[in-house]
């Protein structure tokens, strides 16, 4: 992971510690809108990033051009490479709706707001919640997870150290939650903070 990416991950975990901190501290309807606030943030950050990303490849493709032409002794059409720029960027999709952070972003939200109503509907959450969404025990060391990582290829939930471990031993390693349908192998890149399982776990001390 190179360092960029690192800062972006760490931005994006900070949105959704955002989102926790909305839902623990308002009600509705501020909850909703502060919600909504928040995530057209994300989104506009998603499109930021999708821009750069683009204009970083048109760069580059323009400069391959322009390094090619050097060679033999035609002149560079500079006026045609600039119309090439500027039509280029301005077909830049911005429909982020496919972007792994966003929905990413979406579904963390999605499961806190989960937890919120059936804590409030159901007399016995806990162990709804244990069962459900939140997982508090490593399918690895059968131990209560400290430090849970979410592998966003099939959203189960580890302890950061325990999956490290794992793949240090055996890079060829596949998600050892019994019956998990993702046949990839499990990759640093692919595990994110869990906000919300990190979250219940300070909320509910062993
Ligand atoms: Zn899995």
């Amino acid at each position: 992971m190179t360092q960029s990416q690192h800062v972006l991950q760490e931005l994006y975990e900070s949105y959704t510690k955002a989102a926790v901190n909305i839902i623990s501290y308002y009600e509705m309807p501020e909850r909703k809108n502060k919600l909504k606030e928040l995530r057209d943030l994300v989104q506009n950050n998603c499109v930021q990033n999708k821009k750069l990303k683009s204009a970083e490849t048109i760069k580059n493709r323009l400069l391959d051009i322009y390094n090619d032409e050097d060679d033999d002794s035609t002149e560079i059409d500079i006026e045609s490479i600039i119309q090439q720029y500027k039509q280029t960027i301005s077909e830049i999709d911005i429909d982020v709706s496919n972007d792994d952070n966003l929905i990413e972003f979406d579904k963390q939200v999605e499961a806190l707001l989960d937890k919120i109503g059936n804590e409030a509907n159901d007399e016995d959450a806990e162990m709804q919640l244990t069962g459900g969404y939140i997982n508090v025990i490593d399918p690895i060391s059968k131990k209560r997870i400290v430090d849970p990582v979410k592998n966003t290829l099939c959203g189960h939930t580890y302890d950061r150290d325990s999956i490290t471990q794992i793949l240090k031993i055996n890079k060829k390693t596949r998600c050892p939650v019994v019956g998990c349908k993702s046949k990839e192998f499990v990759l640093l890149s692919h595990l994110r903070t869990d906000i919300v399982t990190k979250t219940y776990l300070e909320k509910n001390p062993a």
